[in-house]
């Protein structure tokens, strides 16, 4: 058993299987991961095996910043490596307690972000990984940083043959990498069979609305947002346009003439 460390979080199925760890905020101000975290921990349901959520740098979190001392990515390495002054810090003393858990597990998944805004979301594994990597929503994946930039946790997991894949989920702060983390979280998770492979969500659209007089929306929709039975979508002329059942909304707009598409409603299959 394992020292509990703070900012774990143990999803445990009970039952025989992989051990992953699943790791964000290396870097304190990358906070889709962090996110990403309070979203799929609760409702995670494993088929088997135990994974470790870790919480990486807690006071660079905390901060909202890069780090606290040093950067907590460059110290997955033996002691012998590192000097007197860095030992001194934070960072050190985090990177081991975490250590122990990457050794106990045969993969791991850090997920971070970058402060340029039009990043592209993309993977950094050495090459035995590009297949796992090839499963998240990347548009690159890189290899070579083990060597260019040593002591990085994916570097860390592959000099210990063991799978090791870090993916950069985009700016920030953006729609974009929040989603890009949740997404990457899910996919590692199913390719340990851990649970079943994401698949879109399946949806009908069954209502039309056409303006009587015209259509104003009474907020912003964004498509496919849920939408409740009774929900004020607008108003056509003076009179409110109402949704008669759950589900979504999708292509809101407003229209200034009569008989023209306004938006359409449908239900999750
Ligand atoms: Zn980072």
């Amino acid at each position: 058993m394992l020292k509990l460390i703070p900012g774990l979080t143990i999803v445990d199925s009970k039952k025989p299987g992989p051990i992953i760890t699943i790791m964000a905020g290396t870097h304190g101000d990358e906070i889709c991961g962090v996110k990403a975290f309070k979203k799929v921990i609760p409702n995670l349901k494993l088929k088997k095996g135990k994974i470790y959520f870790i919480l990486g740098n807690l006071k660079a979190i905390k901060l909202n910043q890069r780090q606290y001392q040093t950067n907590l990515n460059r110290l997955y390495k033996d002691d012998s490596l590192i000097d007197l002054k860095t030992k001194q810090t934070y960072e050190y003393k985090r990177s081991r307690e975490i250590m122990p858990y990457l050794n106990d597990s045969i993969a791991l998944l850090d997920i971070h972000s970058a402060m340029d805004k039009d990043s592209i979301p993309f993977a950094i594994c050495e090459k035995p990984f590009f297949k796992i990597a090839e499963q998240l929503p990347v548009k690159i994946i890189s290899s070579g940083f083990t060597k260019m930039e040593p002591g990085g946790s994916e570097g860390y997991m592959f000099q210990n043959n063991k799978i090791g894949v870090c993916i950069e989920c985009g700016n920030h702060i953006s729609d974009l990498s929040d989603q890009n983390a949740i997404d990457a979280i899910y996919t590692f998770i199913a390719n340990f069979n851990m649970i079943d492979k994401p698949a879109p969500q399946k949806v009908n659209v069954d209502f039309i609305y056409k303006t009587k007089i015209n259509f104003k929306p009474i907020n912003y929709f964004k498509d496919f947002e849920p939408i409740k039975k009774g929900n004020i979508i607008g108003y056509d002329g003076s009179k409110k346009v109402i949704a008669k059942s759950n589900g979504f909304i999708l292509f809101v707009v407003s229209r200034r003439t009569s008989n023209k598409e306004a938006f359409l409603l449908g239900k999750y299959i």
